[in-house]
């Protein structure tokens, strides 16, 4: 086994960003854009795939894997109408997301097109109630610099959100309404080669393109990342990976994927070499001759009514097992399209004996197919119906290999930076003309106006953070990439408080608290915005700002209010908190003795832990050394 370097491979990588609109309304009606997990509206649908929404896919193939499935929708009037529901054609484009996309374009230097056509991109996995999703190519060509490289940008395209997925139970498949239609924009780069750790530079540098025009939605889910890969050597083939959750994450799969595809292409080599070919004769039922193997996968096949199925391959041993890097082979390959098919298991001769599957199985299963010492096979189980589509699949699968190298998939990064296969590539018949809407044009005021709004660069408006609010660099430069950056200035603008302060709650207290374990998501910007209104108003102290942070995150409580009342954090009358100083005074009457004025600092601790930031340090400091200063006077 060779160890793989990236750089011998000439890969080249593309980005593809989805960013959400911080829109009020949807693209194609009126509904507001909220995050719900209250449903009051539910109905289901069948999945419809036809042909040729299939593309070059085996259509039968695809069709056994999906025909049971059955989708639920879950939604409720706030964020979904007769439109999501399918019931209702689409309404007129949003005006303020095609402002949006025309300044993004702007921004990128990209050919803004004069008139603008909806068109339809089939979505087969239920995520839109339509079986499509409404997507405009509003401009193409156009570059960004990042640092001191150049990225050109493809195309980009004004787009319909997907329904969010809640979950699969069986042959049930579940969505809720609330995201569906929500505008964003998709931006595809160019190809580009560079080091690897530049990527993450490249694809940072986009986003704050994107934050700068403030007119983006932030926070988790609001944009996604696909990433296309190709190697020199790959005969042109791009792999598309999809749903890159952190940038952290996007150079991992990058180098991944790159080592994956060129691993392919030596086991490409190897079938070549051992002149592989497929005849019916390599396929045998063996449910019978396995009906006594002890392995529980088998066992539980047999209950099951399945169907067991062995597979030789003629002078291909150890071609499954075969690592010409380190995690990639071609046992994965299969195991990976095997699990698409949704069935549990397969297993192949480099790893047998194992999994309950004996020697002796072996022997007989020998015999019975006629494999010999250099052949390899695969042994499968599966409902009777799906089971000659997914051996068939295997094998062209694994002859496309051999011919061509790397199989045109799409594929799916994981959450430890590889990537699986999701599902084939669709052809080109999954676009098509959006009849509803009518062309859209572009007027010349629109696209001058566009231009005039194009954002400053990130690095002024950071600067222009420091300046307006007198935060330092490095706290400017946080609040402007963390999520908050709207809700802080929203915060400062109605509430006279101190910017700085504002911002490192935002910023590193809410972090830290998230760090412990804790769920920022249960936070809501009105009740940020609530806790420093009551501080203002002098109801809580500093101190309690975070108590009610914990409370809140940690699911206690829903609400500032609530958090308040379950923690009884109420400020409380400086005549209260005076008597409650003159009796911890008078209790460590001989800490004073011995230090004096310096008592103020072990007395301070024991009096904020007795508060719990119900006032202020600052009051409890004047009041404890005035309190200090008249016991001392009195000794
Ligand atoms: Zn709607």
């Amino acid at each position: 086994m060779e160890k793989f370097v990236i750089n011998n491979v000439g890969v080249k990588v593309g980005l593809e960003i989805h960013q959400q609109l911080a829109t009020n309304k949807k693209l194609f009606c009126n509904c507001t854009p909220i995050e719900s997990d209250e449903y009051s509206i539910r109905f289901q649908r069948k999945l419809r795939v036809s042909k040729s929404e299939l593309g070059e896919f085996d259509p039968a193939a695809l069709f056994e894997s999906t025909k049971s499935k059955t989708i639920m929708y879950y939604a409720n009037h706030e964020s979904s109408c007769l439109v999501e529901q399918d019931e209702e054609p689409p309404h007129e484009l949003d005006t303020d997301a095609r402002k949006i996309a025309l300044i993004i374009s702007s921004a990128l230097k990209s050919n803004i097109f004069s008139e603008i056509y909806p068109m339809r991109k089939t979505v087969i996995d239920g995520s839109n109630t339509t079986g499509f999703q409404r997507t405009m190519l509003i401009s193409q060509g156009g570059f960004y610099n990042a640092g001191k490289t150049k990225i050109g940008i493809q195309s980009i395209c004004l787009e319909e959100d997907a329904a969010k997925i809640l979950g699969e139970e069986g042959s049930i498949r579940k969505f809720g309404l609330e995201r569906l239609g929500v505008p964003l924009v998709e931006i595809a780069t160019d190809p580009f080669e560079v080091e690897l750790t530049e990527i993450r530079k490249i694809a940072l540098s986009l986003g704050r393109i994107l934050r700068s025009t403030k007119k983006v939605k932030r926070g988790l889910g609001s944009i996604r990342q696909d990433v296309n890969v190709s190697i020199k050597d790959g005969n042109g083939v791009v792999i598309e990976v999809k749903g890159v959750q952190q940038l952290d994450q996007l150079e991992k799969v990058v180098e991944y994927e790159a080592k994956r595809q060129h691993g392919l292409l030596q086991i490409s080599k190897k079938i070549q070499e051992k002149n592989w070919e497929f005849t019916d004769e390599d396929k045998k039922d063996i449910t019978e001759l396995f009906s006594k193997c002890k392995s529980k996968i088998i066992q539980n096949a047999i209950k099951k009514n399945q169907r067991i199925i062995a597979v030789s391959f003629k002078k291909m041993a150890g071609i499954f097992g075969f690592l010409p890097y380190e995690g990639i082979r071609l046992g994965k390959e299969v195991a990976e399209l095997v699990r698409f098919f949704g069935i549990g298991g397969v297993f192949h001769s480099d790893e047998l004996p194992n999994y309950g599957v004996e020697e002796s199985d072996l022997e007989e299963l020998k015999k019975f197919v006629k494999i010999k010492e250099n052949d390899a096979f695969l042994i499968l189980a599966s409902p009777e119906e799906k089971i000659h589509t997914i051996v068939n699949q295997i094998i062209l699968r694994i002859e496309h290999i051999r011919d061509h190298g790397i199989p045109i998939d799409t594929r799916l990064a994981t959450q430890t930076g590889e990537t699986k296969f999701l599902r084939p590539r669709p052809g080109s018949a999954r676009m098509y003309p959006e009849t509803d809407i009518p062309p859209i044009i572009i007027t010349k005021e629109e696209l001058s106006e566009a231009e005039k709004n194009i954002p400053k660069s990130w690095d002024e408006s950071i600067k222009e953070i420091e300046t307006k609010y007198k935060i330092n660099p490095q706290l400017a430069e946080q609040i402007f990439d963390s999520r908050y950056i709207g809700l802080f200035e929203n915060i400062i603008k109605k509430i006279n408080t101190n910017p700085t302060f504002v911002a490192s709650i935002l910023c590193s207290s809410i972090t830290n608290l998230e760090r412990s374990g804790l769920d920022s998501n249960l936070l809501k910007n009105e009740e940020i915005s609530k806790l420093f209104q009551l501080l203002e108003k002098g109801e809580i102290s500093k101190e309690s700002i975070e108590i009610i942070l914990e409370n809140i995150m940690s699911g206690k409580s829903k609400t500032v209010k609530e958090a308040i009342e379950n923690t009884s954090i109420e400020s409380i009358s400086e005549i209260d908190l005076e008597k409650i100083i003159e009796g911890i005074v008078e209790k460590n009457e001989s800490i004073i003795k011995n230090q004096k004025e310096r008592a103020i600092g072990p007395l301070m601790g024991i009096v904020m832990k007795e508060l719990r930031g119900k006032a202020s340090g600052e009051m409890i400091n004047n009041l404890l050394l005035k309190n200090i200063k008249k016991k001392l006077e009195s000794i």
